[in-house]
């Protein structure tokens, strides 16, 4: 039996993982569950799963939820107690489904205490990745991706990285593949988070139309997979089905292929190197044809190419755009600013960010803080 300490148990990743969870009580006990500030979705949670701890990172939600609660859960707040949870010596595996920049601190601590890290939360690489890739080799935590290309990948290496050309991950376009650019200027935010294929939480769906899901995931792959920047590559597949794939220099490609359903990804995340039931029902490559595939247009989805380009400067530059999509889709997802107007707001954001290196997290939250209060102030001058 296994101990889980789910952080984000009520999100689009958190739902997810309970329901294979659901499937394997007899593998799976759910230690802790996290939320921020929906604390009557928590009750309902803890009543189902009873777990030994309940974190809401917002101190007047975990006092509703205290109150509301009689059984033996523990309710715990603030961003210290979602560390404390992530490193407990009863936690055996770290499911990191916070979205953001907040998830960073929580995962580093599983990292840093050498538990089994199932990361969905991309954020912790892209802003600390070097820090986070020492920790997890200085504990021996065990990190494996809870992204879908990132697993496939994962999934495809497993037969060893001889002769490893480069990795391709697979984007699907999201809602605007087809859409000339001309016409993205209008675009809504529930129609940017209607997403064709995959169900996901509200700022992951509009970096999905973005594509800057795509590039935070460029940067997640380069320190996950330890490889140049140049043997990383993107193509389109509005399908998703095959979900990436890695390229061997005897001409050999393989990939990993399933409908796009995250249970795939998260079961094998928590049997790994097992596999197990997740509730995914099989791939019906025939009702899923023809597979298409097409070249990213930069232009369009401008910040793919600023994530690639964030990547080659190094240092503080991923972070900081980052910090300036946090608030520019944010500010999109109020109506404050166009749906064009989150990569202008980026790009600006990084040009006026000085370049520096980063080598403490100190330094990294400092320039988090910077870049939000910058890029807030940019978005100001675009409402
Ligand atoms: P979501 O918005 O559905 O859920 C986010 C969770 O984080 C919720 O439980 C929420 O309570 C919690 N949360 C939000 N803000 C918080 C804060 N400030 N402090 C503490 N907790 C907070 O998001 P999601 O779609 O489940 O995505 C979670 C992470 O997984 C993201 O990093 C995303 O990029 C990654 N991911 C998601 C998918 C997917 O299919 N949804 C796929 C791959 C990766
Ligand atoms: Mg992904």
């Amino acid at each position: 039996m296994k101990n889980i300490s789910l952080l984000g148990a009520t999100g689009s990743i958190g739902k997810s993982t309970l329901s294979v969870v659901d499937q394997h009580p007899d593998k799976f006990n759910l230690f802790a569950l996290s939320a921020n500030t929906n604390w009557q979705a928590m009750l309902e949670l803890c009543r189902q799963y009873q777990p030994t701890y309940a974190v809401m990172t917002n101190e007047a939600a975990a006092e509703k939820l205290q109150a509301a609660l009689n059984n033996g859960t523990q309710v715990l707040s603030g961003e210290q107690a979602l560390c404390d949870i992530a490193a407990h010596q009863q936690t055996d595996y770290v499911m990191a489904a916070i979205v953001g920049a907040a998830g960073m601190a929580s995962a580093l601590a599983a990292a840093r205490a050498g538990k089994r890290i199932m990361l969905a939360n991309k954020e912790s690489l892209v802003l600390a990745g070097d820090i986070f890739m020492d920790a997890v080799k200085n504990s021996g935590a065990e990190l494996i991706p809870v992204d879908s290309e990132h697993s496939a990948i994962f999934q495809c290496l497993q037969g060893g990285r001889s002769g490893l050309n480069k990795i391709q991950l697979t984007a699907s376009g999201g809602p605007f593949l087809h859409t000339p650019l001309s016409e993205l200027q209008s675009i809504t935010p529930d129609e940017a988070c209607a997403h064709p294929n995959w169900s996901m939480g509200r700022k992951i769906s509009v970096d999905s139309a973005t594509m800057m899901n795509k590039g935070l995931e460029v940067i997640e792959a380069y320190y996950l997979f330890g490889l140049k920047p140049e043997q990383i590559d993107v193509v389109m597949h509005p399908q998703s089905i095959i979900h990436s794939s890695v390229y061997f220099n005897d001409g050999s490609t393989l990939s990993q292929l399933g409908n796009p359903d995250m249970r795939s990804v998260i079961s094998y995340a928590m049997a790994y190197p097992q596999r197990i039931l997740s509730g995914v029902a099989p791939l019906d490559l025939a009702s899923n044809s023809p597979l298409e595939f097409y070249t990213p247009d930069l232009e369009k989805f401008a910040c793919l190419r600023l994530a690639f380009e964030a990547l080659k400067q190094g240092g503080n530059a991923m972070g900081t755009i980052n910090a300036a999509n946090e608030i520019a889709v944010d500010a999109f997802l109020k109506q404050t600013i166009s749906f064009l107007d989150i990569p202008r707001v980026i790009e600006q954001t990084l040009t006026q960010t000085k370049h520096l290196a980063l080598n403490s997290l100190d330094a990294i939250i400092a320039n988090d803080q910077e870049t939000r209060d910058l890029a807030s102030q940019i978005v100001a001058k675009h409402a």
